[in-house]
């Protein structure tokens, strides 16, 4: 923390200067650089995919959580859409393999996708801030739910606190590191919409890239699937389509997860949050084997 402290930069900014904190300037160049290296042979894609995960759960467990909130995961998102789609229109589509109503599709949903996002966040905003302007008109015991020890007031009930916001939110799921936000009832419908629109972009785009770099086959006769992709690492520029197309097809599969988990939580009329402190009673053997790797391989737990 001490480090991050330190390395604060203050940036130019409308409406003057403003500290910019070194753990979200991070992914604007190692998103880039990543792919880069990425890009090079076969071999140094396979690692890259391995190894970053671990690196940045690393980073996460190590450093970030320690910060009351960070940026670190809203601009790795940021960073990664703006790259992706950068590689897509400007590598891909001149390769004439797309039609372009095929590149519209892909447009609609990209831009779905960020409106969506954008209105997830707005709407947390507008909660939080009602939160803490709402904190001090409300004088303790007011309200029907139980009695919130940070917020100092009754919450509504299924209101729960976020450490990060700093607030209690209504029907909480859970705080999207993703987003830097809270997902709670207000926004739930827009948090849907953007994993929808998300999932269909990120997956399209990918299968969209894969049949452009690589040979493709007709799968049941419309669906376009790659088949051989073994010349693509002879040019750097199809390379970094190749791995964005990776990348691509592994955000939109963990996307389509989170909304599958999501749709399956609103049907059983439960949320996030809810399940976790129902689940948390259990034996750390039952929470699963990650808890007890953390254990090993990370200096804090
Ligand atoms: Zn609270
Ligand atoms: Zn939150």
């Amino acid at each position: 923390m001490n480090i991050l402290e330190r390395f604060r930069v203050p940036c130019a900014w409308r409406g003057g200067a403003k500290q910019l904190s070194v753990d979200a300037v991070i992914p604007l160049f190692a998103v880039p650089i990543l792919s880069c290296i990425a890009a090079q042979t076969v071999l140094c894609t396979i690692i890259t995919f391995a190894t970053t995960p671990i690196l940045v759960y690393y980073l996460h467990h190590n450093f970030l959580r320690f910060l009351l909130r960070t940026k670190f995961f809203l601009m790795w998102n940021v960073t990664s859409v703006v790259m992706l789609m950068l590689v897509f229109e400007i590598t891909v589509v001149p390769l004439l393999e797309i039609l372009p109503e095929e590149n519209w599709v892909f447009i609609i949903s990209v831009a779905g996708g960020i409106a969506c996002a954008y209105q997830t966040k707005i709407k947390a905003d507008c909660t939080s801030q009602d939160g803490s302007t709402s904190t001090q008109g409300l004088e303790l015991g007011e309200g029907s739910g139980e009695l919130c020890t940070t917020c100092r007031r009754r919450a509504p009930p299924k209101a729960y606190h976020c450490r990060m916001c700093q607030t209690c939110i209504l029907r909480r799921e859970y705080h999207c590191k993703w987003l830097d936000c809270c997902v709670g009832g207000s926004n739930l419908r827009w948090y849907m919409a953007c994993l929808l629109f998300s999932a269909v972009a990120f997956i399209y785009g990918s299968n969209l890239t894969m049949t452009s770099v690589c040979h493709p086959f007709i799968f049941i006769g419309t669906i376009l699937l790659p088949d051989d992709c073994s010349d693509v690492y002879h040019q750097l520029d199809i390379a970094l389509c190749f791995v964005s197309a990776i990348y691509s097809l592994l955000a939109g599969l963990a996307v389509l997860r989170c909304l599958l988990y999501h749709s399956w939580l609103i049907c059983i009329g439960t949320t996030a949050n809810e399940r976790r402190l129902a689940t948390s009673g259990r034996s750390a053997y039952e929470q699963g084997s990650l808890k007890n790797w953390r254990h090993i391989f990370c200096c804090k737990t």
